[in-house]
């Protein structure tokens, strides 16, 4: 059996005979942890070993391997026999790795995550290295990429117990820092801008002026793999959270459990919570200190009124951050096999709102019948049939192809194609559900082409 512990080495200094591949990574993960790394019997150092590695000469035989001299030994040499003689020669007590199966080769290795001064390992007992990395992977990509750095600033800033006396304090801190903004961006700021808002927050701690935030996430079109890394982050860690209804159920399944759930409706023209009462109620949310998610279909910043959102939050001095998602367009183009562009078909795409107000044609329709342009339409089933007969009246050819694609990326996706003077026909024949996102142009052909993805084909 083996115990998970951590050993201290008042001597960091790690010796290494061999240079398999097993080793090498062994010895980088000792020296990112600061261990000096020395290659015994090397004429020159192995590729890709540490920076910091010095050569040294091997104990004449007879002589052992001392404790003084080694903190940690590592034995590789490729031949079961020669690291066996090895560790013979190891004086007691200096702890060994080595794959050669010997009583004194009694280290191992979990498989580690470092994020500046943090550590964090996964252990298991040695029997699936693979179960290991793939957790490590896993850990890896919920972990903010700032963390290490701010960590490491954090260091500077001494025994926090002196400043945030309560544990209240402290937690909120903690809680505030490593669910905020700054552990986003920590290793892209420098060090001294860093360590002053590091302050400040600590500061805030202290006087107990903790505010809220909100966070603008786009939730993708559906599919809950489309959502973001970050995306997925800030959704467990909300403490309440608007969403309108284009998210679907499995990505709310996503939010953390005892989050305040509010649907803000946004059905066409059957708005649950008007925009300017939503903008609202995000400043007071916030206001009150609690972490703010406004969950929205695609990315907020395309036909998604964040812009009005954020006006909202920055006239009323709340902190926010806009977290992009992937768009309708994207998801919808990609799960029904359409490239938007193509080098032979399309040199542009244009995303454009189908929502017409009174079913006005006010669209700039010249613009749109061009050459080598793919168009996607928003919002546009209602206005399907004014949007065929405006683009035929302004010069489209009547066999330009046309897919609709309804419930883009989720397990009911149906595609519908046609060409632009027959699609409306089609449409109503198939009776699909909204969303759906309209794309016109010659890309649409290529979808029969790419059909082998076989994304297209079982999903419709
Ligand atoms: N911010 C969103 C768009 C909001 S407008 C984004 O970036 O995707 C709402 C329109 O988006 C719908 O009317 C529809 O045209 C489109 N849409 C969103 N999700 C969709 C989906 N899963 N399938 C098809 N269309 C979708």
């Amino acid at each position: 059996m083996t115990l998970t512990v951590s050993l201290r080495i008042d001597h960091p200094v790690v010796g290494c005979i061999g240079s398999g591949p097993r080793l090498l990574a062994k010895a980088r993960a000792c020296a990112e942890q600061g261990a000096r790394i020395v290659w015994l019997g090397h004429d020159d150092l192995p590729n890709e070993a540490p920076a910091s590695s010095v050569l040294s000469t091997l104990p004449e035989p007879g002589n052992s391997l001392l404790r003084v001299d080694y903190g940690l030994l590592l034995i590789d040499t490729g031949v079961a026999e020669d690291d066996t003689a090895w560790i013979a020669r190891v004086e007691e007590g200096v702890p060994v790795w080595s794959p050669a199966d010997h009583p004194s080769a009694r280290v191992q290795f979990p498989a580690t995550l470092q994020r500046g001064p943090l550590r964090i390992t996964v252990d298991t007992g040695g029997r699936w290295p693979t179960v290991a990395s793939w957790l490590r992977q896993k850990l890896d990509t919920l972990l903010p990429e700032g963390l290490g750095d701010l960590l490491q600033q954090m260091i500077h800033k001494g025994d926090l117990s002196e400043r945030l006396t309560t544990p209240h304090q402290r937690r909120s801190f903690w809680y505030r820092l490593l669910d905020g903004n700054l552990v986003a961006r920590a290793h892209q700021m420098p060090k001294a801008e860093l360590s002053d808002a590091l302050e400040s927050s600590i500061r805030k701690a202290a006087s107990g002026t903790v505010k809220g935030e909100v966070f603008l996430v786009g939730a993708g079109p559906g599919d809950p793999d489309l959502l973001t890394l970050k995306a997925l982050r800030i959704i467990a860690q909300a403490d309440v959270v608007l969403y309108d209804r284009l998210v679907s159920r499995d990505i709310l399944a996503r939010v953390r459990a005892d989050a305040e759930m509010i649907h803000v409706g946004k059905q066409r023209s059957k708005h649950t919570l008007a925009q300017d009462q939503i903008n609202q109620r995000l400043v007071e949310f916030a206001q009150e200190g609690r972490t703010v998610v406004r969950l929205k279909g695609g990315d907020p910043f395309i036909f998604g009124r964040g812009g009005e959102e954020i006006e909202t939050l920055a006239e009323a001095g709340v902190a926010f951050q806009v977290v992009p998602g992937i768009t309708a367009a994207s998801g919808c183009a990609a799960y029904a096999g359409i490239p938007l562009t193509h080098r032979d078909y399309a040199q542009s795409v244009r995303f454009v709102t189908g929502h017409l107000k009174n079913d006005t044609c006010d669209l700039p329709w010249k613009d749109f019948v061009q050459n080598n342009q793919t168009l996607v339409f928003y919002m546009g089933l209602v206005g399907l049939p004014v949007i065929a007969r405006e683009l035929i009246a302004h010069g489209m050819p009547a066999d330009m192809p046309v897919a609709l694609v309804s419930k883009g990326t989720t397990p009911e996706q149906v595609v519908v194609t046609g060409r632009i003077d027959s699609i409306v026909e089609n449409v109503e024949a198939s009776e699909v559900k909204a969303p759906t996102l309209i794309i016109i142009g010659e890309v649409v052909k290529l979808r029969e082409k790419l059909d082998w993805l076989g994304q297209s084909v079982s999903l419709n």
